[in-house]
C-alpha cells in the first residue's frame, strides 16, 4: 500500500493536483520562479515546481480549495521545502524563470503572451478564442475549461507565426526545449490545421524541435498523414470523459459538433499511422479528465485508448476560479490512484512506448513513466523497462545529433 509521500514523489504529485498548496510569506515564487500565469491550457494556474525525482508539476496555488490544503510552501535559508503538520516532507525547487519570460517580441508584445513553458515543453495557444465560448445566446465551452477567461490576459489574442518563431527560438537557446505543443480550440469551418500549418512549418524547418498538436478530430482523417509527412511528432484528442452522458454534460459543444464517437475514431486512426510514412517519431495520446465521471469510467478509458495503441494522458480535475465548475470539490487522492496505477500497468501491458522523449518534464499532467510510483509491484515489468531505457538513450542520442546537424544548417543558411 503507497502512502507517505515523503519517499514517493509521484504519489506527492498526485496528492498535490488534488490538494493544492498553501505559500508561506518567506516565498519569494514570483522572483525566483515563474510566477503564477493564471490559468494555462485550460487546466493550469498554479505554480511551477520540481519535486524529488525530477518530477515537475503545476500545482494549484490560487483555488479555493488550496487555500485549506494540508500542505505548506516555505523558503528556509534560501531553500524551498513543503511542510506538512510541521514536518518537511520534500525538498522541492521552483522552476527556474527563464531571461526572455521578461522580455518583449520585436512587434512589442510580452514573449510569455505567446508561449509558456510547461514543464519543460513550450506551450503555445496561436489563435483567436475557442468558438464554444463566444456561441449566443448560450456558450457552449467544456465547464471545466478556462480558456475563454484566460485569452486576452496571460495570452495575446493573435500571435504572428514571426512573433512565435522569436519565441521558439529564444525558447530553444535559453531554456533548452526540446518539444513545441500547439494548442487550439473550436473554429467553424473545421479550420484549426489550416491554421496551424503555417506555423508547424517553421518550426520544423528552422529547428527541427519536436512538434504536438492538439486541436478538435479533423473531419478529414487523412490530413493526419500529412501532419505526419509535414514532421508533427504528437496528435492529442481530448476528449476528456469516456461515459457517454457525462461527456455530453461537461462537453456540451463537443457533443453537438464531433460527438464523442468521433473523438475515438479519430483517435485510433492516428494510433495506426505510427506505421505509416513520415518525418520522425509519431504518437497519439487520448485526453481525459479524471474526477468528472466515476474512477471505473476513467479506467475503463485509459484501457481502451491502450488497447488502439494510443497513449493516454489523464488530467487531474482541477476546479480553476471562473468556470462554471468552480465551486466544484477537486477529486479524492485515494480514488484517483487507481487510475493513474492503471495508466502504468496499460502502457507496460500494450508495449506502448513510454519515456522515450528527450528532456521532456511535464507539469500539468502525470507522465505515464511517473505513474510507477503508484505501481505496486513495478518490478513484474523489469524486462520492458529496461528495453523502454535503451530505447530511449538511443533515441535521445539520435535526436541530439540530428538537432545539432539541423542546427548547423540553419545557421549556415541564415550566416
Ligand atoms: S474545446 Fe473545450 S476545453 Fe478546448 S478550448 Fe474549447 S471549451 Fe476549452
Amino acid at each position: 500500500m503507497i502512502t507517505d509521500v515523503r519517499d514517493n514523489p509521484g504519489l506527492l504529485k498526485l496528492h498535490l493536483y488534488c490538494r493544492g498548496l498553501r505559500i508561506d510569506d518567506s516565498c519569494h515564487c514570483d522572483e525566483e520562479g515563474r510566477g503564477i500565469l493564471r490559468t494555462r491550457a485550460g487546466l493550469g494556474s498554479g505554480l511551477e515546481l520540481i519535486l524529488p525525482g525530477g518530477l515537475w508539476t503545476n500545482v494549484p496555488v490560487v483555488e479555493e480549495f488550496a487555500q485549506h490544503s494540508p500542505y505548506l510552501l516555505r523558503r528556509a535559508e534560501g531553500r524551498y521545502e513543503i511542510v506538512r503538520d510541521g514536518e518537511v516532507v520534500a525538498q522541492v525547487r521552483l522552476s527556474p524563470r527563464p531571461g526572455w519570460y521578461d522580455r518583449r517580441t520585436s512587434s512589442g508584445k510580452l514573449m510569455t503572451r505567446i508561449g509558456s513553458l510547461q514543464g519543460t515543453y513550450l506551450g503555445i495557444y496561436p489563435a483567436k478564442v475557442c468558438d464554444y465560448w463566444l456561441i449566443k445566446p448560450e456558450r457552449e465551452n467544456c465547464k471545466f475549461c478556462s480558456v475563454g477567461l484566460n485569452l486576452g490576459a496571460d495570452d495575446a489574442d493573435s500571435k504572428s507565426v514571426d512573433e512565435v518563431m522569436e519565441v521558439v527560438h529564444a525558447a530553444r537557446k535559453e531554456s533548452l526545449i526540446t518539444y513545441v505543443d500547439f494548442n487550439t480550440g473550436h473554429y467553424e469551418g473545421d479550420t484549426y490545421l489550416d491554421i496551424l500549418a503555417p506555423y508547424i512549418e517553421r518550426v520544423k524547418r528552422e529547428t527541427g524541435l519536436l512538434i504536438g498538436v492538439q486541436t478538435p478530430p479533423h473531419q478529414d482523417l487523412s490530413r493526419y498523414d500529412a501532419l505526419k509527412r509535414m514532421g508533427v511528432n504528437r496528435v492529442s484528442f481530448c476528449f476528456e470523459i469516456f461515459d457517454p452522458q457525462r461527456f455530453v454534460e461537461i462537453c456540451p459543444g463537443k457533443h453537438r459538433q464531433y460527438g464523442l464517437p468521433r473523438y475515438l475514431e479519430a483517435v485510433e486512426y492516428c494510433a495506426r499511422l505510427s506505421r505509416a510514412p513520415g518525418n520522425g517519431p509519431w504518437v497519439t495520446n487520448g485526453e481525459i479528465v479524471a474526477g468528472l465521471e466515476d474512477p471505473a469510467s476513467s479506467i475503463r478509458a485509459i484501457d481502451w485508448i491502450a488497447s488502439v495503441g494510443a497513449i493516454p494522458t489523464v488530467c487531474v480535475f482541477r476546479p480553476l476560479k471562473g468556470t462554471d465548475l468552480e465551486d466544484l470539490p477537486p477529486p479524492r487522492t485515494e480514488d484517483m490512484i487507481p487510475i493513474f496505477r492503471r495508466l502504468y500497468e496499460a502502457c507496460m501491458e500494450r508495449n506502448l512506448p513510454i519515456g522515450l522523449a528527450p528532456d521532456i518534464h511535464v507539469s500539468l499532467v502525470m507522465l505515464p513513466e511517473e505513474c510507477r510510483w503508484l505501481s505496486d509491484n513495478p518490478r513484474r515489468w523489469w524486462r520492458r523497462e529496461a528495453k523502454m531505457k535503451a530505447m530511449a538513450r538511443l533515441y535521445r542520442w539520435k535526436f541530439a545529433r540530428d538537432l545539432r546537424r539541423h542546427e548547423r544548417r540553419f545557421g549556415a543558411a541564415h550566416a
